[in-house]
């Protein structure tokens, strides 16, 4: 075995890597491909209020309606797309189309909703981010406020100094920032310091166990004490049962989403259920508590 193991560390060349090489040029010029013909779909997963269930916003999913394969979820080709840049583009197509939806809910008397678009952290600290940020309030006039920005903890491996001129740009503009998957990536205390952020979306890996496993609960708890404490909006992600949305209700955290209320939707589906009832667009809406 000790020889095995010379002969693999002196390996130089592994035919796997050229494969793997050849299948990510492929898979960029795929994605490009993809962009411009325009396959890319963005879902929308509502997000409610506690306790009233009125929804308040939804957070834009993206999907790549490929022309073989069908519908692919982002966990198929997002990190291609950030590995090789076009990342940024996707970025771009996504905040296009948020902004025109926010436009025609506002024009359908609806501008009080807010959109959730997830940034990559590499285009969240491109130099030309906030460049493009202006030019698109400007071309589809909405409200920034009305705009939010998901951005994760993995941000803050980047030079601090960056990435607060960064935020504070930004939140010049009006935008409002969420961090999402909060308590699974680096530093997340870092960023509650130094950062401007309005908002917190505790990940599902809290909440799925929450109402069994008392480890689960304390961190929903104290993330919960946290945020309050420091002006901090709060989201609960990947709410799927009765049982997790009423410990959440209990815990005082502020917006729910998750498959209890609604999948990750069409947005032609999401405005029927909104023209047939604007606050309390879900088929299965649990009575609200009075
Ligand atoms: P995320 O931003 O944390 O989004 C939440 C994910 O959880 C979504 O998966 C959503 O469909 C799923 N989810 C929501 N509610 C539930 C639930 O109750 N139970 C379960 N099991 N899952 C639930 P999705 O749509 O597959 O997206 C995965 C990730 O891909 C997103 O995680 C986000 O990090 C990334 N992503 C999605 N769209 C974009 C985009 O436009 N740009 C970038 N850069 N990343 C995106
Ligand atoms: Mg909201
Ligand atoms: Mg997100
Ligand atoms: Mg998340």
């Amino acid at each position: 075995s000790q020889k095995i193991t010379v002969r693999k560390t002196r390996a130089v060349y592994n035919p796997d890597m050229y494969e793997q090489w050849k299948e990510a040029m492929q898979s960029e010029m795929n994605l490009g491909k993809g962009l411009d013909m325009n396959e890319f779909r963005l879902y929308y997963q509502p997000q409610v209020e506690s306790i009233t269930h009125v929804m308040t916003g939804a957070e834009a999913l993206i999907r790549w309606q490929h022309p073989e394969k069908g519908l692919l979820s982002p966990a198929s080709f997002i990190e291609i797309a950030e590995t090789t840049g076009l990342i940024s583009q996707i970025g771009e197509w996504a905040l296009h189309e948020a902004c025109k939806q926010l436009k025609s809910w506002e024009e359908q008397g609806l501008g009080h909703l807010t959109i959730s678009v997830n940034i990559s952290p590499r285009h969240f600290l491109y130099h030309r981010f906030e460049d493009f940020l202006q030019d698109c309030l400007k071309l589809h006039g909405v409200n920034p406020a009305n705009l939010i920005l998901e951005i994760t903890e993995n941000v803050a491996l980047e030079d601090a100094k960056l990435v607060e001129a960064q935020i504070q740009r930004i939140r010049q503009l009006g935008f409002t920032l969420s961090i999402d998957d909060f308590g699974t990536g680096y530093s997340a205390f870092i960023y509650l310091q130094q950062f401007s952020i309005q908002e917190i979306k505790i990940d599902r890996q809290f909440i799925k166990n929450i109402e069994t496993d008392v480890k689960s609960r304390a961190i929903v708890r104290a993330i919960l004490t946290l945020a309050k404490s420091l002006h901090m909006h709060t989201v609960a992600e990947g709410v799927e049962t009765e049982g997790q949305l009423k410990r959440l209700e209990e815990l005082g955290c502020f917006e729910i989403q998750g498959y209890y209320f609604s999948r990750p939707i069409p947005i032609e589906e999401l405005n029927k259920l909104l023209l047939a009832s604007p606050e309390f667009p879900f088929l299965h809406l649990p009575a609200p508590i009075s």
